[in-house]
């Protein structure tokens, strides 16, 4: 069998990743979705398990201590991690998983898994982008400036990607990533099984 593919997806708040995920996986059902535990509030609307697990800092801190993340970082105050053992079973099953990071979690997944490939997606300006997140009333001011800042900050981080992919029309953003997936499942160190198979019977 060959080895699922490991999709890390970026975004800086308010570029509409979370929306272009939704379509995506609604036109996708058998990708898989690498849950999160995180320290933050839950948001209205949230529900436990479905992108994030919610948990407390004793709990995360744990986490570490037991090497149980593949990455994790400090997002505006609060903790956020990718689970370790989700991935790698995805990935030894033939599974192709989207893992949905801030930059400074991509950057720690690319050196641990460097056939990852990344999508970073990009509002169409920053002018949209601070509309999204103002239009989207579930922050104080304050939180709203600080992830404004943060968003400038991984913008500038774009270029750290394999690709990049505007999100000006949600289902041609969710297309552009399946294209992504489907052409990387064409990659020679996905099929290094095949090799073997073909060879083993001539
Ligand atoms: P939000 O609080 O808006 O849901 O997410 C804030 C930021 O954390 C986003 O940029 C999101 O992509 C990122 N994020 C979500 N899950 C994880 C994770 O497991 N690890 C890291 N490093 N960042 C994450």
């Amino acid at each position: 069998m060959n080895k699922g593919g490991v999709f890390i997806v970026s975004g800086p708040s308010g570029s509409g990743k979370d929306t272009v995920l939704a379509e995506l996986f609604r036109n996708k059902p058998d990708l898989l979705f690498s849950i999160s535990s995180i320290t933050r509030a839950m948001r209205p609307g949230e529900r436990e398990g479905d992108k994030y697990n919610f948990i407390s800092r004793e709990k995360f801190e744990d986490m570490i201590k037991n090497d149980e993340l593949l990455e994790h970082n400090i997002f505006v105050g609060n903790y956020y991690g990718t689970p370790r053992k989700p991935v790698e079973k995805a990935v030894n099953e033939g599974k192709d998983i989207i893992i949905e990071v801030d930059v400074n979690g991509a950057a720690q997944i690319r050196q641990k898994l460097p056939e990852a490939v990344s999508i970073f997606i990009m509002p169409p300006s920053f002018a949209e982008l601070k509309r999204r997140l103002v239009g989207r009333g579930t922050e104080s001011e304050e939180l709203i400036e600080k992830r404004l800042d943060s968003a400038l900050g991984e913008i500038k981080r774009a270029a750290e990607y394999d690709y990049i992919i505007v999100n000006d029309s949600i289902t041609a953003a969710a297309d552009d990533i399946m294209s992504v997936i489907l052409s990387s499942s064409f990659k020679t160190d996905r099929q290094k099984n095949i090799i073997d198979e073909v060879l083993s019977k001539c």
